[in-house]
Formats: C-alpha cells, structure tokens, sequence
C-alpha cells in the first residue's frame, strides 16, 4: 500500500523531502534570529536526515507577539466556523496521514504502523474538539426573580504547548485542538528529538482556515526555547508533557506569571493480572502496554503486578512471546523499534545492568543492541526483570523503555498495596473476571486512569492525567477543555418597572 511504499522509499533515500526546516510564526516559515540550526537524527540508524530552526528567546516572544495578534482574530471567529476550521484540519490530516506518519517514524523511530495509529488519533482529536467549539456553554443561577446570573466561558488567551519526543503529533494535538476550539491561540515548542509532526500540523491548519498568529511552532532545545516560552508573561496557560523534574521548572516558571498549568508527568504504572483472569487477554495486554513505542510511554504498563499462583505459567509464556518480537527499523514496520536517542538508551542501560549487578533475575533481554538489518541503530531489547523487590529502583524508577518490571502478590489485595506502592499515579491495567475485585480495584487504586481488561481502552473521549507525581490536570473528553476556559460570572438586578 502507499504507506509502506513511502516508508521503503524513505528509509532508501535516508530522508523526507519537503520536511520543514524553520519556525512556524505568524502564519509563516521564518528562520531563527541568530541563524542557527540544528540536526534531526533517525534513531533507526542514528543518521541526520534533517535540520530545523535552533530557536532561542527572540524566536519565542516574536512567537508570543504573533499568538497575541492571532488570538484577537481566532476569538472574535465565531464558534461555529472555529468548529469548520478544524473539522478541515481533521480531513487534511487524514488526506496526509501517510506523509505524517512516515515523518513521524523517521523522526522518532517508531514503527510506522505505530506513527500511522498516532496520525489518526491526532485527526481524531481534532474532530473531537470541533464538535465542541459551539457548544462552550455557561449556566443560568438561580438567584430568585430579581436577578439575573449566569455564566459565560471566555478563551483564557495565548497558551504555550511544551511537548516531549515519545508522542510528538499525538501530543500536540491533544493540547492544540482543545485550546483552538475553546478560543485561544497557541505556541508549541516540539521536543528538539522529533520537531517535525508539530510544523507540519501548524501548516495544515493554516489550510484548514487558521487566521495567522492563531498557532506557532518554534523549535529548539529546553533550555534554549522551551524555558523563554514558559516564562512569557503573555502565556496564560501552561500545557507541559515531559519528565518530572522539568515538570517543577516549568510550573516555577508560570507561578512568576501567575499562570496556570496542566502537568503530564511520568509514570511506573501497574498492570494487576489476577488469577481469575482471562489469560489470552491478560497476555497480549501485558505484552503491548511495555513493547509499544520500545516502552516509551508515559503510561506505559512497565511494571506486572501478579498473583502467585499464576505467576510461573504467565511468565513462561510471556517471555516466549517477547523473544518472538520482531525489532528494526521503525520504517520497516517491526514491532519493537529502536530508542529515541543514545541518551536514552543509555540511560536504559544504565537501569538494566545496574539490576544485573544487584542480582536481579533477568528473565529475557537485558542487553543494548541494533537493527539485525543494517547494524546501526539505538535499539534495546525487551527485558523483563522477575521477581523484583517493592523498593528496587527498576519499581520505582520510570526507566522509559522496553523493560518490564515483575512483582509477585499472595492476593489481590496484596497486588492493590504492591500496584499503589510508586509515587506516581498516571495509569492502572486490571485483569480479572471478577466483577467486585476489578470495581473495587478501580475504586482504590491511586491512578489517573483505570483500564480493567485491555491496556489503554479508550481514546480522545475519555480524560487523562495523572495523580501526585504524575502530574495533575486532565486533557482529552471535555474535561479537556477546562484549561482553555475561564469562567466569568454575571449577576444582574431586576429593579421593577
Ligand atoms: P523532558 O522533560 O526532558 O522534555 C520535555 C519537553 O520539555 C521537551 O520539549 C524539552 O525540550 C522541554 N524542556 C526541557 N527543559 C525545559 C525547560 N527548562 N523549560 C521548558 N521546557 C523544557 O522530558 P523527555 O525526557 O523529553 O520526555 C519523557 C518524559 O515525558 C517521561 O518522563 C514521560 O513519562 C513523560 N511523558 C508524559 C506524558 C503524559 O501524558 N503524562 C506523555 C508523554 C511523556
């Protein structure tokens, strides 16, 4: 199909041509202030395939200034035809979803299949959201007959999107379309990995209709443009998704400005697999919440909390299904790419030997390697470590890739204590077949997200976001919207004729 005839063309030629290469501001392509660039690389086979605009202070606030104008046009749109713009934004989206996607693996290493599922989620996103644009409706308070109080939702005005480098366009879009849809206007700054899904998303939605301004792209590293953008006192609202320790600068950063901020932040979360479970189920969950995007995800299932007395048969079968994995470059569609980048894949190494040298058992993988085909790559192999103890940092550390954490519990309520037992609490998998464990499972466990019986069930509807170091706020459904609102009320007296 024309996917896969892009992505063999592609992974031939080692690049993309036409990917962009400068900030997206003000409606247009403009190059740093300074001039300087910077390399995209392939985690695949660690190779250049791009540059893009270093951008630093001046490339944000001429992006801040450009969100200010575009907000004064996108708010004053009315809701409905803000509604039609991304609905168009949507339909471009899928038009060229093979174009994104082979964009998307090429700069993240993801499996193109993979990127293919986060280009629709993207266009998802922005359907979603343009159903919404008209119906932002405030309420009526009931004061008695001599007044008159209601409510209205105003757009909170410009708001900076900071986006890391596991989910670039997936991300982007659930920040961007809600905050578009309630009004604001926006400005990304992409992780300087994986720059280039959120410039190409700015240029279709300028297609779709977008008046100039209403969206911005810079790029660029953290600290370079990432921390000028938070610290602009014209950003109203604060959307970050990334690591813990960025997550407190950034929100230190908005407090100066008094801004709010909606935190997405990592996660160790647990997948409990009870005995009474429907094993085949449990499996291919187990499997696909840890070898999905290499384990890179912040609500990956890295750690499986299990009973006893499943625990030797389940794991026997999951290691053999882990050595049937396919892994390789993520244009080939493997189903385990490589990492994002050699840092990251030294700091996965980092993790699994020390483990090794503490005497963990390591049931399968354990070991950095590359891509079978070429010898290049940032690869790492599924590992999962067995039997680990409550307080091992492989349990309480997010690792951030292909490694599963196993820990054994005598019964579910054992399993509740080990599953609760990290300081974050993005997301909690539950498989049993029993009613009253996974109901009162879901009721107890410390998570933003509950899935009882497949890992990451639901989709753009259902909210997400994490609990204590996981970060707070909610994105997607409409509670989604909430960030990019701010309520106004207003009181009326009636005074008689
Ligand atoms: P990171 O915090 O290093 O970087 C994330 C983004 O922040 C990048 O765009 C980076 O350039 C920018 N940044 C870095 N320093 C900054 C600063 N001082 N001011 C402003 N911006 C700055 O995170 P990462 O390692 O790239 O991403 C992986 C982390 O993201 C993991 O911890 C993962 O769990 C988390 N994550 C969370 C979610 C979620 O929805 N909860 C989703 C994806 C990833």
């Amino acid at each position: 199909d024309s996917l896969a005839a892009l992505a063999a063309r592609t992974l031939e030629a080692g690049t993309l041509e036409g990917l962009p290469d400068r900030h997206w501001i003000g409606g247009s392509w403009q190059a740093s202030a300074s001039g300087r660039t910077m390399e995209s690389l392939d985690p695949g086979s660690g190779r250049a395939f791009a540059r893009f605009a270093a951008g630093e202070a001046a490339d944000v606030e001429a992006a801040v200034a450009a969100a200010e104008a575009g907000f004064a046009a996108w708010s004053a749109t009315a809701p409905a035809e803000r509604g039609r713009v991304l609905q168009r934004a949507a339909q471009l989206i899928r038009a060229e979803a093979d174009r994104l996607a082979v964009a998307e693996s090429l700069d993240c290493g993801k499996p193109v299949g993979e990127a293919a599922g986060d280009v629709r989620g993207a266009a998802r996103a922005f359907e979603y959201y343009a159903g919404a644009c008209d119906k932002l409706q405030g309420e009526q308070i009931p004061l008695g007959r001599d007044y008159l109080a209601f409510t209205t939702l105003e757009p909170v005005g410009v708001t900076a999107h900071v986006i890391p480098w596991n989910y670039p366009i997936s991300t982007a879009a659930r920040g961007l379309a809600p905050a578009l849809a309630a009004g604001c206007s926006v400005v990304a700054k992409p992780a300087e990995q994986t720059p280039m899904t959120a410039l190409m998303l700015a240029e279709i939605l300028q297609r779709a209709g977008l008046p100039d301004g209403a969206c911005n792209v810079v790029t660029g590293t953290g600290a370079a443009a990432g921390a000028p953008l938070v610290a602009q006192p014209a950003v109203r609202h604060v959307t970050f998704t990334g690591s813990v320790a960025t997550g407190r600068t950034v929100m230190a950063a908005a407090a100066r400005n008094i801004a709010s901020v909606t935190l997405e932040l990592g996660g160790k979360s647990p997948v409990v697999v009870l005995a009474d479970c429907d094993r085949e189920a449990a499996l291919e969950g187990v499997l696909g919440a840890i070898w999905e995007n290499a384990g890179q995800i912040c609500s990956a299932g890295s750690r499986l909390v299990i009973e006893r007395s499943l625990h030797d048969g389940f794991l026997e079968e999951l290691v053999a299904r882990t050595r049937r994995l396919s892994l390789g470059h993520g244009l080939r569609n493997p189903q385990v790419g490589p990492l994002n980048s050699p840092e990251q894949l030294a700091k996965v190494s980092g993790y699994v030997e020390a483990a090794k040298a503490r005497g963990c058992s390591v049931a399968t993988g354990g070991n950095a390697t590359v891509d079978p085909q070429s010898g290049l790559g940032w690869f790492f192999e599924p590992t999962i470590l067995d039997r680990l103890d409550p307080a091992d940092p492989c349990v309480q550390e997010e690792i951030f890739g292909p490694v599963l954490a196993v820990q054994v519990a005598e019964d579910a309520e054992q399993a509740l204590a080990l599953a609760n037992g990290t300081a974050f609490g993005l997301v909690a998998g539950i498989y049993t077949g029993n009613v009253d464990r996974a109901l009162a499972l879901a009721r107890d466990l410390d998570a933003g997200q509950v899935y009882v019986n497949e890992y990451f069930a639901g989709g753009i509807e259902t909210p997400f976001g994490g609990n204590r170091l996981s970060g707070f706020g909610r994105e997607k459904g409409l509670e989604g919207l909430r960030a990019y609102c701010k309520v106004k009320s207003v009181t009326a007296r009636i005074r008689a004729f």
